[in-house]
């Protein structure tokens, strides 16, 4: 659309506030600063967990898979319809705010900031990239079940490139989907933790070194089962690479 157009849409449909209804931004100044952080936990047990590591006890189970969870927001009415707003329409600016948090939050994490090159220069090949770094971001591919959303739009992947953009961490889209399965988002908690056995594959054209750390990202987790399948499948086949979720939020 033309910078024009989007003054006209701008005139006649005016960005308002989705918390007080201020007009000018999605979230204005003053709501964003009654966002509250999510509590560092373990994402299994839910305990108390320092920089959201997975603690001690859940690490023994060879059925979980992630390091941790890191999670900025703690999942509120505001966070709620600023999640629903960004899935159904992409707006640069709720993008933006949105990405900034999951860096400060990754800046703010001491396991994961010694990994991250701040400094480091945009590069053009990916492949040079991959060998460089000791830490990839990945997420969490959608599937055509998903016809409700916007075609092509996968709300994991814009937050994947637009933290890569801003903090050259480079992408690697390790998994995919072999077939759609039931919206998740329909079914009831023990269904959902069924319905994801073997629901990702390994993306045959990517190679790992092996040792990487990976940012998985999701926009929303509840149970961490897609994130944990997701971990899974990948250590399948790269046992030691350490993987950590990034989601936006946890919906309890
Ligand atoms: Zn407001
Ligand atoms: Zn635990």
């Amino acid at each position: 659309m033309t910078n024009r157009g989007t003054k006209l849409i701008n005139f006649f449909f005016p960005t308002t506030c989705i918390n007080c209804g201020k007009t000018g931004e999605y979230l204005c100044s003053n709501c964003k600063t009654t966002l509250t952080p999510h509590p560092e936990i373990c994402p299994y047990c839910h305990k108390t967990s320092q920089f959201y590591q997975t603690c001690l006890d859940c690490r023994i189970s060879p059925y979980n898979a992630l390091e941790g969870v890191i999670i900025p927001f703690s999942y509120t009415d505001t966070i709620k319809q600023l999640i629903t707003k960004f899935k159904y329409k992409h707006q640069k600016d709720l993008v933006d705010f949105l990405v900034n948090r999951l860096i400060i939050i990754l800046q703010t994490n001491e396991k994961l900031n010694t990994l991250i090159n701040w400094s480091v220069i945009a590069r053009s090949d990916n492949d040079v990239a991959i060998h460089n770094n000791q830490i990839l971001i990945s997420y969490i591919p959608t599937h055509r079940y998903r016809k409700h959303f916007i075609k092509g739009y996968n709300q994991s992947q814009v937050l994947a490139e637009n933290i890569q953009e801003k903090i050259q961490i480079p992408i690697v889209e390790l998994l995919q989907k072999p077939q759609a399965s039931k919206a998740q988002a329909k079914l009831q908690r023990n269904q959902r933790l069924v319905n994801l056995q073997g629901k990702f594959i390994l993306n045959p054209n990517i190679q790992l070194q092996g040792h990487e750390t990976i940012l998985l990202i999701d926009d929303v987790t509840t149970t961490n089962a897609t994130l944990n399948e997701a971990a899974r499948t990948i250590k399948t086949q790269y046992p030691y690479t350490k993987i950590r979720g990034l989601v936006i939020a946890r919906h309890n």
